[in-house]
């Protein structure tokens, strides 16, 4: 029995379109794909973020934050962040260098504090200080590309959306589920072959499989929920 699953963070590792796919196994049936992902969800009914946010706003910046960086190195710096500038007004004034003062300790920290900068400004200016539904007008902010407008809105509007990081590229590829050689293939397949009803909740339960049990270096096959589901062929099947 695997042991029980914390919440699920937004997809953090940014891939580029061309990067390279791991090893692909056999694509997987529809009804295995289904069977596959009820599996891996089954401890976790209504999966989460971890990251800290109160409101669109504070979630659209702690995911631009969180490329490249823990979700927990996100949370240490987003509080202090979020009580100097809790709207996109505030944070448009505070500008790039007042936050920068606040998240330093975060990777890429200068690029990010220009983007959140210029991305509060242009929701004030042509949102009316709202985060924005549409994709096209949220993949149009500064710092904002396809995975976290996928994030967005999957998390705060509640659509049906894939987003493909890391640990969710690798598991496409290695268990048969979306096999692709790009990150958009991979949440293409994904999108087209798990079940409607479970795809929004299945961007956080692949991410957590990947990161807790079907790691990059050695999956925990042994442990897995979903071993008579995955088509992977060195399946690990006795703990190191
Ligand atoms: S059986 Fe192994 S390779 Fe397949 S999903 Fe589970 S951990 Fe990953």
């Amino acid at each position: 029995m695997p042991p029980a699953m914390p919440r699920a963070s937004p997809a953090k590792t940014p891939l580029h379109g061309t990067a390279a796919a791991p090893r692909r196994a056999r694509l997987m049936s529809r009804d295995q794909a289904a069977a596959f992902i009820a599996a891996i969800a089954q401890h976790n009914p209504a999966p989460e973020t971890e990251l800290l946010y109160t409101d669109p706003f504070s979630l659209l910046v702690a995911v631009v934050m969180s490329a490249q960086t823990t979700d927990a190195a996100v949370n240490k710096v987003t509080p202090a962040l979020f009580a100097a500038a809790p709207t996109p007004a505030a944070m448009a004034a505070l500008g790039a260098e007042g936050i920068g003062g606040h998240i330093r300790r975060i990777g890429l920290w200068q690029a990010k504090a220009k983007n959140i900068a210029l991305l509060a400004a242009r929701l004030v200016a042509e949102h009316g200080g709202e985060v924005p539904a549409e994709r096209a007008a949220l993949e149009a902010l500064p710092g904002v590309g396809r995975k976290t407008a996928n994030v967005v809105l999957n998390v705060i509007f509640g659509e049906a959306t894939m987003a493909v990081d890391t640990h969710i590229f690798r598991l496409g590829n290695r268990t048969g589920l979306a096999p692709g050689r790009t990150t958009r293939a991979v949440e293409d397949g994904l999108v087209r072959r798990i079940p409607a009803a479970m795809l929004r909740d299945a961007h956080h339960w692949l991410i957590l499989h990947g990161r807790y049990i079907c790691r990059a270096r050695a999956p925990d096959c042994w442990r897995c929920p979903a071993l008579s589901h995955c088509n992977y062929k060195d399946k690990v099947l006795a703990p190191p």
